[in-house]
């Protein structure tokens, strides 16, 4: 196992010289608020040393050459949304917490790109684009609290990737401090390139472990000025999954494609106080379609109200901001029923998405744990929320491991991976090692031991140092 030296005196004198005194935390009340994320899994987490905010990419800069001299392992934070303790440090040390970086650097109208710092939330990013008619296009439902610099380490999805892509698909360029503290630009604003190998593209979704992001050149897109949002309620699993793919063939090019199961819908719509439709025992798809004439969208309309209806659906319906509210408050509508959980974000081909939710819903009754399902499934990707309830810590452990080895060699059976939008982070390390195979994951530690010998950037994530 890597082996870190303590944060000393000595080491906090070296920060305060680059950030200053009042950017150094090391209070004990300040550091317990960093030893977490959102995962809600008590078991990984760990308290930093030291909190540390830099105001600039030279700071950034300077405080991973201490690392580096001190031998002290620094994991760099943006909003702390993560779901897969990504933003824990799991050898304690330095974390290196983003916020201060949060200026909004051009907007370039005819060049459609901006320019922004890591530590700006995503949200004021997708207004200030929207002002100008334009559209920033990664949205996860964290938007309004995380940071950009999080959504470019874990490449972060949400609800536009089936027409738009994730976020590495809204970037042209960004700038990284490096594991050995120099600072690094990668990428352009250019539409094609065939430059040499695509590095910024390495670095994003690599979850802070080859580099520090500190600036980003965002694609910016025309913003559609027509869009519909429909409710589609089945009452039947099969039924409501299986529209999925028939979607998707149809050519209508869908923003969204999002499913809720029945506990999800129940759950939200109480956390929400709101009743939609089929409240005791409905299943949602909720398609969002966006079009730059209105004739495209009435065509676009009818096609997708046949195929509802021929689908199944017992109610097809406008889906407006009440729908809405109700899945952006899926996650958090579990936290009622149980603190500890976990979140699984399994993904595989969109052909596969009805078998794999069918199957892995059925398999998931085996256990006493409560699953709620709720998928990306235009894009193949479904998050079960897995939560302890009534059970030991011993049983819950074990019903999870048995659970996941299940879904997971299920999942890999069918093409897919652990994760299609949350990340490794710490809570994936094991299951990474168990399933990716050897060659890509051995490559995968060439990479990191040329760029980072010290593995000083955000040990204990993604890949493991042993
Ligand atoms: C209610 C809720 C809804 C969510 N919905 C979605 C969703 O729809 N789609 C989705 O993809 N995710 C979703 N997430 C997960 C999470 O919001 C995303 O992973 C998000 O991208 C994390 O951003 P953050 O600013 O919170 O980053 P953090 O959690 O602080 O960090 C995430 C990871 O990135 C690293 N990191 C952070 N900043 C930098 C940087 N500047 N340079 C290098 N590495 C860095 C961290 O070390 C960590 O490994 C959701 C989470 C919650 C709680």
């Amino acid at each position: 196992m890597k082996q870190y030296n303590p944060v000393t005196a000595e080491v906090v004198k070296a920060l305060q010289d680059v950030v200053g005194e009042k950017y150094v935390k090391t209070a004990p009340d300040v550091l317990d608020v960093y030893k977490s994320d959102e995962s809600l899994a008590p078991s990984y987490w760990r308290t930093p040393e030291v909190v540390v905010l830099p105001a600039n990419t030279e700071e950034v800069a300077e405080i991973v050459k201490i690392a580096n001299k001190y031998n002290v392992p620094v994991t760099p934070r943006s909003a702390g949304t993560s779901v897969s303790c990504g933003a824990v440090p799991v050898y304690h040390g330095i974390v290196l917490l983003m916020e201060r970086m949060n200026r909004i650097l051009e907007v370039n109208e005819e060049g459609m790109y901006m320019v922004v710092e890591a530590g700006v939330r995503t949200i004021d990013i997708q207004n200030l684009a929207k002002s100008k008619g334009l559209l920033y296009a990664g949205d996860p439902c964290s938007s309004d609290s995380c940071l950009i610099g999080g959504n470019l380490a874990t490449n972060a999805g949400g609800n536009k990737a089936v027409r738009y892509g994730t976020t590495r698909h809204q970037v042209y360029a960004i700038e990284v401090v490096l594991p050995n503290g120099k600072i690094a630009n990668l990428g352009a604003p250019l539409k094609k390139c065939s430059t040499g190998f695509c590095l910024d593209q390495l670095v994003i979704g690599s979850e802070g472990t080859l580099g520090i992001i500190t600036k980003a050149t965002l694609k910016l897109v025309p913003l559609c000025p027509y869009r519909l949002d429909v409710l589609a309620v089945f009452t039947d699993l099969g039924k409501a999954t299986a529209l999925v793919p028939n979607l998707i063939k149809a050519g209508l090019n869908p923003t969204s494609v999002e499913f809720m199961d029945n506990n999800f819908v129940r759950s939200a719509s109480d956390y929400s106080d709101l009743r939609l439709p089929h409240y005791e025992d409905g299943y949602y798809d909720i398609i969002s379609i966006e079009t730059f004439n209105e004739d495209e969208l009435d065509d676009k309309m009818e096609k997708l109200a046949a195929i509802c209806e021929a689908c199944g659906a017992t109610d097809v319906v406008e889906a407006d901001d009440r729908v809405w509210t109700v899945r952006r408050n899926c996650l958090e509508s579990t936290r009622v029923f149980s603190k500890v959980a976990t979140s699984e974000d399994l993904v595989v081909p969109v052909t596969k998405i009805a078998d794999c939710i069918q199957s892995l819903v059925e398999e998931s009754k085996k256990y006493d744990f409560r699953v709620f399902c709720l998928a990306h499934a235009g894009d193949g990707n479904l998050h079960f929320q897995i939560l302890k309830c009534d059970m030991s810590d011993e049983e819950w452990e074990k019903q999870l491991e048995e659970f996941r080895d299940v879904a997971y060699k299920y999942v890999y059976g069918l093409g897919g991976r652990l994760s299609g939008e949350h990340g490794i982070g710490f809570k994936r390390l094991d299951y990474m090692e168990k399933y990716t195979d050897p060659v890509e994951l051995e490559l995968m530690k060439s990479i990191k031991r040329a760029i980072d010998p010290n593995w000083i950037l955000n040990p204990g994530k993604v890949i493991s140092a042993d």
